[in-house]
């Protein structure tokens, strides 16, 4: 793995479980355990109820994409080997609405409503990073 020289995450107590199972291939989403809602991104407290006794989940990584841009210039040095790239916002089977890149297609291929999945790029020994490609059952 050669040295990963893009932003890395800021892991915070209240997400370390979420970059945890990203690392394992896993994505995990919050859920309030009092009363039931799926919450991301991670947080301390239920944006619904306030309460702190949330747990994990893990998603199925069945995604919609929502919207959709693709970057093809004016980027910081650092992103220009990635050009053209897709940013995206993928609705999640279980009602989450995720920021993330489509990898593993053309970006003229994707199109708002596709079926995509999850995939997880590794870019360091203690990071992968979520991320959506078409779906496999196209
Ligand atoms: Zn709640």
């Amino acid at each position: 793995m050669s040295e990963y020289k893009k932003p890395l995450p800021v892991i915070q107590p209240w997400s370390k479980e979420f970059w945890k199972g990203s690392k394992q291939h896993k994505l995990l989403i919050q859920e309030c355990n009092d009363c039931g809602i799926k919450i991301f991104y991670p947080r301390l407290h239920c944006p619904d109820c306030w309460s702190s006794n949330l747990g994990w989940s893990q998603a199925c990584g069945r995604a919609k994409v929502y919207s959709y841009t693709i970057t093809l210039a004016g980027v910081e040095e650092k992103f220009a080997e990635d050009l053209p790239y897709v940013l995206a916002m993928v609705d999640l089977e279980e009602g989450i609405r995720m920021l993330t890149r489509i990898v593993e297609c053309k970006p003229e291929e994707v199109k708002i409503g596709m079926d995509v999945e999850v995939t997880f790029e590794d870019v360091t020994e203690d990071i992968s990073l979520p991320l959506f490609r078409p779906s496999a059952k196209r």
